[in-house]
């Protein structure tokens, strides 16, 4: 077994001798327009069935609501007023002072920048977010590393992959990803086609019922040199896909240039390897606080916790040993 937490390079961890470097997004939400090319694009390349009756969810105008087992990108419209907004500066600005969250020394972009004007833009009096989320390609993954079958394997490429076929569907990895993200697919809205008269009537069969599933990094594309299917159809480049080691660079020269235009509320997710689950594969730019994209603020892989555990429980089998010894042996005087 490799390390369980803090940073590492996973490839390694997983074995691989090769010279790949690891691949992964930058999803930068600043210059997301909500299009759902991205959304859209995954479900055609990966034969995703229909998810719901595509009705808008009453509480925005998203018709997705979250990832799942057939949404493996999902692109939230977040709305928000001024007060929000300027909440939203305040927090950031709280963590630029801390620091954060830039690690190590300043990018050239921050220190060119470093005599711009930072009076912060005119408040908004209403804004929307839009960001396209998906899975994290966790440096340590809670999925892989609960899952009972080896279903979920890590490639060379440093991302996080579901065997459809070696799946058992006990749904353990559900459980485990800190994100929420994979999901076992059920049959939903979608008719299965059960007899031939469903497939002539042109209900197509689900595939994968009961099975996990999520975001494979367009495992198949990169295989053949090829961009995933979601940053290809990405019209802004809000989804930028490559190294993960210039991915994160990238999201970092970006950060600096949007502070120094005085946009405090923007923040990186993902990008420190000192985080609960090594850093993840996929870095986002946000522009409010995690937890309003629905994303959790501290996420922790279950296993980083395990020698803890292991250590307690040695302790507690040795204090009930010795507590049984000390009765056995009063017992005889
Ligand atoms: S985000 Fe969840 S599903 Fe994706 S690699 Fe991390 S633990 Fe696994
Ligand atoms: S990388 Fe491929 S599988 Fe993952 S969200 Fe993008 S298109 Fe879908
Ligand atoms: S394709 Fe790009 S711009 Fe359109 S919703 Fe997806 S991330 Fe946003």
């Amino acid at each position: 077994m490799g390390q369980l937490s803090g940073p590492t390079d996973p490839t390694a961890d997983a074995h691989w001798e090769h010279n790949h470097p690891r691949k992964g997004f930058f999803t930068d939400t600043s210059i997301c327009i909500g299009c759902k090319a991205c959304e859209v694009a995954c479900k055609e390349w990966n034969h995703n069935p229909q998810d719901g009756n595509l009705e808008l969810l009453g509480s925005s105008y998203d018709n997705t609501g979250s990832l799942g087992a057939s949404t493996w990108r999902h692109v939230a419209f977040i709305e928000q007023g001024q007060e929000r907004i300027a909440e939203a500066r305040e927090s950031g600005r709280a963590l630029v002072s801390l620091g954060m969250p830039r690690i190590g020394p300043p990018t050239p972009a921050a220190t060119d920048l470093a005599d711009a004007d930072t009076t912060p833009p005119d408040t908004a009096d209403f804004r929307w977010l839009m960001s396209s989320d998906v899975c994290k390609h966790c440096t340590h993954a809670g999925c892989l590393d609960v899952c009972p079958t080896g279903a979920l394997f890590r490639t060379e490429f440093g991302t996080v992959v579901v065997q459809d076929d070696v799946c058992n569907g006990c749904g353990t990895c559900v459980a485990g990803c800190p994100f929420g993200v994979i999901e076992r697919r059920s049959n939903g809205t979608v008719k299965v086609a059960t007899s031939r008269e469903d497939q002539h009537a042109g209900h197509p069969a689900v595939p994968n019922v009961g099975i996990a599933q999520k975001c494979t990094l367009c495992y198949d594309r990169l295989v053949a040199d090829e961009t995933p299917a979601c940053a290809k159809a990405c019209p802004t480049t809000s989804i930028k896909f490559g190294d993960h080691d210039d991915m994160v660079e990238t999201a970092r020269e970006r950060i600096a240039d949007l502070h120094a235009k005085g946009m405090t509320e923007a923040r990186l997710y993902g990008a420190n390897e000192n985080d609960g689950v090594g850093g993840t594969g996929s870095v986002f730019l946000l522009l409010d606080e995690p937890e309003v994209y629905g994303l959790p603020p501290d996420p922790r892989v279950p296993t980083a916790d395990l020698p803890q555990m292991y250590r307690r429980a040695g302790m507690a089998v040795a204090g009930m040993a010795a507590a049984a010894a000390l009765a056995f042996l009063g017992g005889r005087e």
